[in-house]
């Protein structure tokens, strides 16, 4: 595949998860559908599709998934990883006996719509497949009715496919094959409950496959739990060059307040942190920001613990566009893709400075990191230099005209629902509670954090009014429970 020159798919490094459980390498060449061991229907079908060469995820995951084996891969969507896992689901199905064989779980019903269309234009060869959706916010009963029916493959969201198992409405004593997709997505969503009350309920004797657009702790553990000996796969570089560029601006003590907001107004990162050294500061620049319409939060040692979750929620799930933090209160901070880092106070540790910066720039995005220093702050710049031997030309403050822009907005918004765990509240629970009729669509619904008393769902701003209103009219669990939208 890789130099495929009419191949719409970038050749990119092919690298395994480390620790590699089993290696497998499948040879650059061995890159058209031909090569794999697939049932005849399929390749023909494939052909007739116009799919020729595999796409890297596939060639690197087929050979693996057809072979029966477990399968842990990296991918995101537009890699082709429907075909990946799809493929295997139809060339193991046995379509003369009409029972559940391959179970898929996606976040959202929109994708769970995408993968079934996908398996079955994969499956047009085979005579007579049957795949079924099973999504939240769609009524229970024609569900039932259509698992009646039966089904060879089912695509589905994990809070309504636990509540099908839980009525036994939905079995799956001959699964073969479980798919989780887009394992990441599902568990920011707050699926890992319903995840694990499916896999309870699924056969061990299995073959499981999970794709992941990212691959946070949290997917390894879950990964380690629900796969045997599995092949790791990713197609995209784990550790891409620095794509940090660095700035440095000499300033007087006063001017630190007004060079970070023309910083952000001119760089207008989506997501960013603003260092400060004390906790006082930390406060009054995040009281100050907001003062003046940013979505901004502050994160230091003096807040309560409801106060710092609420904090850290609202900036992992991007309704708060800027953190203004200390060091030691960043330093739990699990957000990964930021767009810039501020200095506001540089650090007297070289060290610290380059895990401040390491926050952006991941994943190979650009990010940037701004750093504010006095005249008399100029030897800590001197050991940034050393240390990372790099030769800092300071550079001046953007323009000040762009302290006329509008300030930053978050893309999201959060709802706080008072009732969390112990009331048993699903994430699924407030999916379903905030789409469906009048409601808003999968895709605009973000992260679900949920509390032992509480839960905190982001939605994108420009819908937070109806969110709002459609999660306040209805109830969860049967129950009605105080909501509201929290400011900023
Ligand atoms: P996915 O990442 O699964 O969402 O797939 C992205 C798109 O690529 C889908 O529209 C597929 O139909 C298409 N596709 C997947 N594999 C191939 C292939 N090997 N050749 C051509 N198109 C493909």
């Amino acid at each position: 595949m890789k130099g495929e020159p009419d191949s719409p798919w970038p050749a990119k490094d092919v690298l395994e998860f480390a620790p590699v459980e089993t290696s497998m390498r499948i040879p650059v060449s061995q890159s058209a559908f031909s090569s794999l061991n697939l049932h005849p229907d399929l390749l023909k079908n494939l052909a007739s599709l116009g799919y020729e060469q595999m796409t890297p995820i596939q060639a690197q995951s087929l050979p693996a998934v057809i072979a029966g084996q477990d399968v842990i891969a990296q991918a995101k969507t537009g890699s082709g990883k429907t075909a990946a896992f799809g493929l295997g689901l139809l060339h193991r199905l046995n379509v003369k006996r009409f029972r559940v064989q391959a179970l898929v779980m996606c976040p959202t019903r929109e994708l769970a719509d995408q993968v079934a269309k996908e398996i079955r234009k994969l499956g047009r060869g085979i005579h007579n497949i049957k795949v079924l959706t099973l999504c939240g916010g769609m009524p229970f009963g024609p569900q039932i009715g259509s698992l009646e029916h039966g089904a060879h493959i089912i695509v589905g969201t994990p809070g309504r496919l636990e509540e099908h198992l839980r009525k036994q409405t939905l079995r799956l004593d001959d699964l073969n094959t479980l798919v989780l997709d887009e394992a990441d997505r599902m568990l920011e969503m707050g699926f890992e409950e319903s995840i694990d009350a499916v896999l309870e309920r699924a056969p061990t004797d299995r073959q499981t496959l999970l794709f992941s657009a990212t691959y946070p702790e949290a997917i390894e553990s879950i990964a380690t739990k629900v796969t045997q000996s599995p092949l790791r796969v990713t197609v995209e570089a784990q550790h891409q060059t620095s794509t940090i560029r660095q700035h440095f601006f000499k300033i007087e003590n006063k001017q630190r307040y007004t060079a970070t907001k023309l910083l952000l107004l001119q760089h207008k990162p989506e997501s960013s942190v603003v260092f400060c050294s004390t906790k006082r500061e930390t406060q009054e620049v995040a009281d100050q920001l907001v003062a003046e319409g940013f979505s901004a939060v502050a994160l230091h040692g003096d807040l309560e613990q409801k106060a710092r979750d609420q904090v850290l929620v609202r900036f992992a799930n991007k309704s708060a566009a800027i953190l203004v933090a200390t060091d030691v209160a960043a330093r739990g901070l699990d957000v990964e893709d930021l767009d810039a880092v501020i200095n506001y106070h540089i650090t007297r540790d070289a060290e610290v400075h380059v895990h401040r910066i390491g926050r952006t720039g991941r994943g190979g995005k650009k990010g940037i990191a701004c750093t504010l220093y006095t005249d008399s702050e100029s030897f800590k710049v001197a050991q940034i230099e050393e240390y990372l031997d790099i030769k800092v030309k300071p550079e001046s403050l953007p323009p000040f005209n762009y302290l006329d822009k509008p300030p930053l907005k978050a893309k999201m918004a959060t709802i706080q629902i008072d009732g969390g765990k112990k009331q048993k509240v699903r994430a699924g629970d407030l999916l379903g509670a905030l789409t469906g009729e009048n409601g808003v669509a999968g895709r605009q619904v973000g992260k679900i954090a949920l509390f032992d008393n509480c839960a905190y769902v982001a939605v994108e701003r420009d819908v937070a009014k109806v969110a709002l209103r459609k999660i306040s009219e209805g109830k969860i669990k049967g129950r009605s429970f105080r909501v509201r939208r929290l400011k900023g």
